[in-house]
């Protein structure tokens, strides 16, 4: 080997390196041919290349890239074309062969050989040869592009003015061969990336469903979906916690097979169309053991439709219990107030009429009852005031002695002349914890009761023991029978209907009395054997003072 052809090969070297490096930067194999076109436009004279795919399942020669005459044309206005596996045509030898060729006797071949030819222009038109004239290349280069041994395409260089060298087709072989690498590398960062975004698409729907599960699960209104023929198909969280019946007994069954009341129930909520505004319906329904109140709204939606409720048992049974307060509140104001009324009256009109002691006994009526509705207002206000929790209580030590010993002194002239009141206290009972007012009034609304409902003597004792004091307030009356032992403590609730009309009350008293008990950190309980008269008993924590 000559000197001169040592340069050659080093310069050939050098420049398919830097062809290598050149190519391997481009990421799109689109830029990928551009340079190669570059790098070829530097050194092998040329007036055409094209480069093209082959696909050995269909057996279709595609273009890719393709540049004539000075401008790039647009790969796909060039029709993809059959392999001619017998060798016509000089892309299909090649493909074919798997080896570089040169063809120096291109109008000839043409005209001579089988295959399809065309000139093309820089607009991109066809010419079929030779039905336009005699083809205007003279010289071509043709080189196979292989992927481990198989032929994936061709490239094709072209020169409308004289022959190409067996040194032109060596170099041109050599940057087809790091264009075919830099091709591959392009195309599998393409399928990577693609292969990435696709995972990251995946992974983000999954998170999307995951956080749509959470947000489902999160929110406090219970929401399920059934299909078309009524299967639960989803059923969150709060469905699950408000109606005491989780998801696995639920989901893949008929909702009317597990509530048989269902099918009557859904009659009675409108189900709004997708997007429409859902009305609410507030229904009550058992679930299992409970009884509630829910609100109802549901959409139909291509799942099935999609029910979403709240309890508002709560708020239900607060308008109930508000409905009762003002009902009973009125109802307690009205009787007193008549009576003072029709007494007023009397006075007014007929006073010449009536002898002295019948305007007294009218006037002792306006007294009594204009009493009775101030105590009715306290009360009821008082109740307000502890259910809205603004009622100051002191928690300070409370003489027991002291507190009973008051109490009972002031309630011997409340009660009727026949009712004994008897104290057992010891002496060194000692101090409560709590306010001394409210003790009081706790102890004045037991002893009224037991004079009224109950009968003679009414006691009260005290004791301590565990860290509290008991105050007990027993009575030999009839007692209270088992069922109303709780409810007497409830707001209005008053027991045994002969009672209610013959004492006036408004059956507040009980409750306004345990409620205090317990703002004093203490409790307030009844045990009564019917017949054998009731024992209310005050807890309170006994001060350390
Ligand atoms: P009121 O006295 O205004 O009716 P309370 O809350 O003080 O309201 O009492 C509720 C009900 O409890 C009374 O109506 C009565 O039926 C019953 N009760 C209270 N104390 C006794 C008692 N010592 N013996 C029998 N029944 C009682």
């Amino acid at each position: 080997m000559d000197n001169r052809e040592l340069q050659r090969k080093a310069e050939v070297a050098e420049l398919l390196l830097h062809a290598a490096r050149r190519l391997g930067e481009s990421i799109e194999p689109e830029r990928v041919y551009e340079r190669f076109h570059e790098l070829v436009a530097d050194v092998i004279q040329h007036d055409g290349v094209i480069v093209s795919s082959y696909d050995d399942r269909d057996d279709l020669i595609r273009c890719e890239y393709a540049w004539t005459d000075g401008a790039a044309i647009d790969p796909t206005s060039l029709p993809p074309l059959p392999l001619n596996r017998e060798g016509g045509g000089m892309q299909s030898r090649v493909i074919v062969s798997g080896e570089p060729e040169m063809f120096n006797d291109v109008p000839q071949r043409v005209e001579n050989v089988d295959g399809v030819y065309y000139n093309v222009d820089a607009e991109g038109n066809l010419e079929p040869i030779p039905e336009s004239g005699p083809a205007k290349t003279t010289a071509a280069m043709m080189v196979p592009v292989k992927d481990e041994g198989r032929v994936v395409g061709v490239v094709q260089l072209m020169t409308d003015s004289g022959t190409y060298s067996e040194d032109d087709l060596q170099l041109f072989d050599g940057l087809v061969v790091q264009m075919g690498a830099a091709v591959r590398n392009a195309r599998l960062q393409q399928e990577r990336r693609r292969l990435e975004a696709a995972e990251a698409a995946a992974l983000a729907v999954a998170r999307e469903r995951e956080q749509a599960v959470h947000v489902l699960d999160a929110v406090g209104d219970g929401i399920f979906l059934l299909d078309a023929g009524g299967v639960v198909r989803l059923w969150n969280r709060a469905a699950a916690l408000v109606t005491g019946l989780g998801s696995k007994d639920v989901v893949g069954r008929r909702l009317a097979e597990v509530v048989p009341a269902w099918d009557a129930l859904a009659a009675r909520i409108p189900v709004a169309d997708e997007g429409a505004m859902a009305r609410a319906v507030t229904l009550p329904i058992e679930f299992g053991r409970r009884d509630l109140w829910l609100s109802f709204v549901a959409v139909q939606t291509s799942y099935g439709v999609i029910w979403a409720f709240r309890d508002v048992t709560n708020e239900a049974r607060l308008e109930e219990e508000k409905a009762d307060f003002v009902a009973t509140v009125s109802h307690e104001l009205r009787t007193p107030m008549t009576a003072v009324y029709g007494a007023a009256q009397t006075l007014l009109r007929r006073e010449s009429d009536l002898t002295t002691e019948q305007r007294e006994g009218l006037l002792e009526m306006i007294v009594t009852q204009a009493a009775r509705l101030s105590e009715i207002t306290e009360e009821v206000l008082l109740t307000t005031r502890l259910d809205r929790g603004d009622l100051p209580i002191e928690h300070e030590p409370v003489d027991v002695v002291e507190v009973v010993r008051s109490t009972v002194a002031a309630m011997r002239s409340q009660v009727p002349d026949d009712t004994a009141i008897e104290v057992e206290v010891p002496e060194d009972v000692g101090t409560a914890s709590g306010d001394a007012d409210r003790i009081q009034q706790v102890l004045v609304n037991l002893i009224d009761n037991a004079a009224k409902y109950g009968e003679s003597p009414v006691r009260v004792s005290a004791e301590r023991g565990n860290g509290a004091v008991r105050i007990a307030v027993s009575d030999a009356g009839p007692g209270i029978d088992a069922i109303d032992r709780d409810r007497i403590f409830e707001k209005f609730y008053r027991a045994g209907p002969q009672l209610t009309r013959t004492a006036g009350g408004t059956g507040l008293g009980l409750y306004i009395s345990r409620e205090l008990a317990r703002r004093m950190g203490g409790r307030l309980d009844v045990a009564s054997e019917p017949g054998e008269g009731a024992t209310f008993v005050v807890e309170l924590p006994s001060s350390k003072g």
